[in-house]
């Protein structure tokens, strides 16, 4: 299979179903989890990795973290249904480990091709894998999170992951800063449309 970004997203994401490239997650995973785009989004949220209901349901964010995420888009008005979400690693790493770096340059080229084919006007980055997927190996959330980035001519914002969110609790930095994060990436978004008309 090739990450080659011709075709739709549905084309691209049955062929990374069939990718066996990584030896040690083609054993351990239950399914490939390659992301889900509803039809005409703008957006793009990109996290790390699969976690254990992710790998069990074949769709991205829909453990504890994923229903924080839906919550606080609904708060800043960009629900799921408008948001297109997928990981830099599309299977999930045995016991929810990190993902390692050879496995991130393996799994590089299908998040590249799912780029090119979605087009989105706006990147969101969410945990320290995907910002440094991003904006290379020295990227810390901390650093970057404070102002809109460009990647290869899209708008991009990097925030903390939910996880890290829930890991902090309620009154942790980590949730204050997602979203602060993600209205900021709604009123970007409404200027970018505005500055498009
Ligand atoms: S993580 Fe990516 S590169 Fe590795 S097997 Fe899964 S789809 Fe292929």
């Amino acid at each position: 299979m090739t990450p080659d970004a011709a075709g739709s997203w549905d084309e691209l994401a049955a062929r990374v179903r069939m990718c066996t490239a990584c030896p040690e997650l083609t054993v351990t995973r239950t399914q490939v989890v390659p992301g889900v785009a509803p039809p005409g989004v703008e957006v793009l949220i990109v996290g790390e990795a699969p976690g254990a209901r992710e790998d069990e349901a074949g769709v991205p964010f829909v453990g504890r973290a994923g229903q924080l995420l839906d919550s606080l888009l609904e708060e800043v008005g960009l629900p799921r249904d408008r948001v297109a979400v997928t990981n830099v690693l599309k299977c999930r790493p045995p016991s929810n480990r990190k993902p390692r770096r050879l496995e991130v340059e393996r799994c590089r080229p299908w998040l590249r091709a799912q780029i090119a084919v979605l087009d989105p006007v706006l990147i969101l980055a969410l945990g320290g894998t995907a910002a440094e997927w991003f904006a290379g190996a020295s990227a810390r959330v901390a650093m970057l999170r404070a102002q809109p980035l460009d990647y290869e001519g899209r708008a991009l914002i990097v925030s903390y992951h939910p996880s890290a969110a829930i890991r902090f609790g309620p009154r942790g930095m980590p949730l204050a800063a997602l979203r602060e994060d993600l209205a900021r990436a709604a009123e970007l978004l409404e200027s970018l449309r505005r500055g498009a008309r």
